[in-house]
C-alpha cells in the first residue's frame, strides 16, 4: 500500500505532465470508457493529492478520482504512446505525457458535492498546506483507540502507512498500544511535525527515510528505516518487538518504547 508521500510525489510529477493541457482521455481496458469519454477533450486544470488519494481536476467542473489501494500503479511515459501494458484502466494523454493507471482501488469521477464528500471524510493531510492539526487531535484525544491504529485511520489523519507509522512513534519514544486519549498535547505536536517532516523527506527523494543519517543506498527506491521490519533496536539494541494491529504489522522497542499499563 503506497504512504501519502507516494501519492504527493505522483501529483507534483504528473502535474508538470498533464496540469494546464487538453488531455486524451481513454481507457484501453474499457472498465472505465463512459467516464474517459466524459472527461476526454477537456483541459486538466489541477492535480493534487488528499491523503492517498489523487484527483485531477477537469474544466468543465468534475474531477477523476484514484486511489491505487494495494495493487494500483501510475506509469509514466513520454509521448507517443506505446500499447498499454497490462490492464490499463485510464490513460491520459497531452501533447507530451501518457500517464497510465492500472488496478485502481477507486476510479470515478467526483461533481462538486462529491468532492466535498470526499475531502470532508479525509482527516488532516500531514503534506497539505491547509491541513488543519486540530482536527486530528480532537479526535485523537476523545479517543480509547491506540495511537498506533489512529495515526493508519486516514479520517483522523492522512498520509500515514504502516511504516511511517512504526518509524515515527519509536523516533518519538511512544507505544503504538498507547491509547489517543492518554497522549499529552505535547507528544501530539511532536508526532505531527515529524510526520510533517518525514513525509516531505519521502516526496523529495521517493522513497521512504526516518533514520537521521542517510547511508547512500545503491537502490534508489530503498526503503532506509530504522526499526520496521529489523531485528534489533539501532539505539539500545534491544529486541524489536512485533505484533499486529488491525490486520497489520506494527513493530515496537519495549526499552524505547515504554509499554502502557493495561
Ligand atoms: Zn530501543
Amino acid at each position: 500500500m503506497p504512504e501519502g508521500h507516494t501519492i504527493h510525489r505522483a501529483a507534483l510529477d504528473q502535474r508538470k505532465m498533464l496540469a494546464g493541457k487538453v488531455l486524451t482521455v481513454t481507457s484501453p481496458q474499457g472498465r472505465f470508457s463512459a467516464g474517459a469519454e466524459e472527461l476526454s477533450g477537456q483541459t486538466c486544470t489541477a492535480i493534487e493529492a488528499y491523503g492517498k488519494h489523487l484527483l485531477y481536476h477537469f474544466q468543465l467542473g468534475s474531477a477523476l478520482h484514484i486511489h491505487l489501494g494495494l495493487y494500483g500503479q501510475f506509469r509514466t511515459a513520454k509521448a507517443p504512446p506505446s500499447e498499454p501494458r497490462g490492464a490499463v484502466r485510464v490513460r491520459l494523454l497531452s501533447d507530451t505525457h501518457v500517464v497510465d493507471i492500472n488496478g485502481p482501488n477507486t476510479c470515478e469521477i467526483l461533481d462538486q458535492a462529491g468532492l466535498n464528500a470526499l475531502t470532508n471524510r479525509i482527516g488532516p493531510d500531514v503534506l497539505r498546506e491547509d491541513a488543519d492539526p486540530e482536527k486530528a487531535w480532537a479526535k485523537i484525544k476523545a479517543s480509547r483507540v491506540s495511537i498506533g491504529q489512529l495515526l493508519m485511520d486516514q479520517s483522523v489523519i492522512a498520509g500515514i502507512g504502516n511504516i511511517y507509522r512504526t518509524e515515527i512513534l519509536w523516533r518519538q519514544k511512544l507505544h503504538p498500544k498507547l491509547p489517543g486519549k492518554s497522549l499529552d498535547r505535547t507528544s501530539f505536536n511532536r508526532i505531527w511535525a515529524d510526520a510533517v517532516a518525514l513525509l516531505q523527506l519521502g516526496v523529495k527523494h521517493n522513497s521512504i527515510i526516518t533514520v537521521e543519517k542517510m547511508a547512500k543506498s545503491k537502490s534508489r527506491y530503498r526503503e532506509r528505516v530504522n526499526i520496521f521490519a529489523k531485528e534489533t533496536c539501532p539505539a539500545c539494541r534491544s529486541e524489536i518487538r512485533k505484533f499486529e494491529m488491525a490486520a497489520r504489522r506494527v513493530f515496537s522497542c519495549n526499552t524505547c518504547q515504554v509499554p502502557p499499563e493495561i
